[in-house]
């Protein structure tokens, strides 16, 4: 048994100091990002926020609202025929990802897709990235399709994010062990890590490597959308944030009347796996919650919401572009220890 006493840090624990500066107007302040990935070698540039692939948020719709600026991670339980045709349209396809899974069936939906379509981005999503198992299906993926943009995870450590990127030969890590906002695996387990410091951690890795990571959970406010990029997120996946808007897959707390709210819950919630794996085995405790979150309208404005706070806090460090604003910042701690501050 080993106790690790550095402290880690979640969003929560943290601030963003301001700074004088020469401060760039929000309204000038340069969102997009412009990626070239290590092992696909294809670039993107965009808004770098990402729809998760839970099945109530990676929908077609979410996509279609999201783009072309931001991206979708379609959730796995698309038929591949809905897949094929909708990546058929030239327009979804830089800026959506298929989700795929981890079982043998699952490794040959890219390929059914790509006969059809030229799918350029697939996230390989597991809840536990840490096995060989998983290494070696990521690696499988990429053997077979050798241009895709491939993101996979979850992990929260660097040496993971280094043999995703090396041995999976991955474009982009997804990060987050325990901090989505439906999720139990802190409670259930034991196990997880606190995001600000996972992402602050695994960006230096991948960044070495010219990889690149995508802060996948907790952000449940824009200033938290800020915090995962001020620590170095290349990309910052959204579920509880996107749920309750109008381009959800629901289900609808009442069908009839939206207003009512929806169901929101996790991936590995009991209602998640009856619905999708006949009902939870007896050797496996679930990992995921329900909540009824209020019904928020359309997407675009609560996206704006997060692009404006992403805006007003380059303005206070004095970075002309999101890609400064991880160099701007000074985070304070301002819980655990009183005033610490770390320059990173
Ligand atoms: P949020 O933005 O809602 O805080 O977090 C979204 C992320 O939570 C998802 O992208 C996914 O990685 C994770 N997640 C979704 N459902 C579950 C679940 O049932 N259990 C766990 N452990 N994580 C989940």
């Amino acid at each position: 048994m080993h106790i690790d006493y550095d402290p880690k840090l979640d969003f929560d624990d943290v601030l963003i100091r301001p700074k004088r500066s020469e401060a760039p107007s929000r309204s000038t302040v340069e969102l997009r990002r412009s990626y070239r990935f290590l092992n696909s070698q294809r670039q993107w540039s965009g808004i770098p926020l990402v729809a998760s692939n839970m099945d109530s948020i990676g929908t077609m719709e979410m996509a279609r609202a999201l783009g072309p600026d931001s991206m979708t991670c379609l959730h796995k339980y698309h038929a591949a025929d809905d897949l094929s045709a909708f990546f058929s349209d030239p327009v979804l396809r830089g800026h959506t990802f298929m989700t795929v899974g981890i079982r043998d069936h699952d490794l040959e939906k890219p390929g059914r897709v790509l006969q059809d379509t030229s799918l350029d981005f697939v996230c390989i999503d597991a809840a536990n990235g840490y096995t060989k198992f998983f290494v070696d299906r990521v690696k499988a993926v990429r053997q077979s399709h050798p241009n895709l943009t491939i993101m996979a995870g979850n992990v929260a450590t660097p040496e993971m994010v280094q043999e995703l990127l090396i041995s999976g030969a991955a474009d982009i890590v997804k990060i987050g062990i325990g901090p989505g906002s439906v999720c139990t695996t802190r409670i259930m387990t034991g196990v997880g890590y606190p995001q600000l410091s996972a992402i602050i951690e695994c960006a230096d890795a991948a960044h070495g490597l010219r990889g690149h990571v995508c802060a996948d959970g907790g952000c449940r406010t824009p200033g938290d959308v800020v915090k995962a990029f001020a620590a170095g997120a290349d990309f910052v996946m959204l579920g509880g944030m996107l749920a309750g808007h109008d381009e959800c897959g629901g289900p609808w707390v009442d069908p009839n009347d939206r207003r009512a709210g929806m169901r929101f819950y996790g991936m590995s919630s009991q209602t998640a796996i009856e619905r999708y794996a006949g009902g939870v085995r007896d050797y496996r405790a679930c990992e995921g919650k329900e909540t009824i979150v209020a019904h928020k309208g359309p997407v675009r404005k609560t996206l704006q919401d997060i692009t404006g706070g992403i805006r007003s806090a380059c303005a206070y460090v004095g970075a002309a572009r999101l890609k400064d604003l991880s160099k701007c910042t000074t985070f304070v701690v301002c819980h655990r220890t009183h005033n610490t501050v770390f320059d990173i």
